[in-house]
């Protein structure tokens, strides 16, 4: 595990009272590969599988849940029928937001907040401190509309 450090989980994962075992590594390790992909469980254990042939998909579900909890991984719903997952980003102030394509079903994210304005205008008229979004775009990706 290289780009995302290692203390940073392990610290994550001795915090809530766990330890760093071969499953937990495996799936972190697919979800830090494919960081654009937002992979659903079964693509999770298909990838996981090749690494960790005897590992069951109860087992990822067991794991993808227990990291979830721990705040490690992010469950995403972009509305096709999957649970998908990514992980946490300790960097990110906000949740990124999606951009669905309704057309070909690709995901990808977008890294500016761009809602300072919005905000601004919910905590005045609404009185509503605003901690997080998740924010969903659909519509028509690039590749698409060409
Ligand atoms: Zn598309
Ligand atoms: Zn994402």
């Amino acid at each position: 595990m290289d780009k995302l450090n290692d203390s940073y989980l392990k610290e994550c994962l001795q915090n809530s009272g766990c330890k760093i075992t071969g499953p937990r590594k495996a799936v972190l390790q697919i979800l830090e590969k494919y960081p654009d992909n937002h992979l659903s469980i079964d693509e999770i254990y298909e990838a996981v599988k090749k690494s960790y042939p005897k590992m069951g998909l109860a087992t990822v579900y067991r794991t993808l849940a227990l990291l979830e909890n721990i705040g490690i991984v992010c469950k995403l719903d972009l509305d096709d029928g999957f649970s998908r997952y990514e992980l946490y980003n300790p960097n990110e102030t906000h949740r990124h937001h999606h951009l669905i394509c309704s057309s070909c079903g690709s995901v990808s994210e977008v890294e500016e907040d761009l809602l300072d304005t919005l905000e601004k205008q919910i905590l005045q008229k609404n009185k509503f401190l605003v901690k997080d979004h998740r924010v969903k775009f659909y519509g028509i990706c690039e590749k698409c509309r060409a």
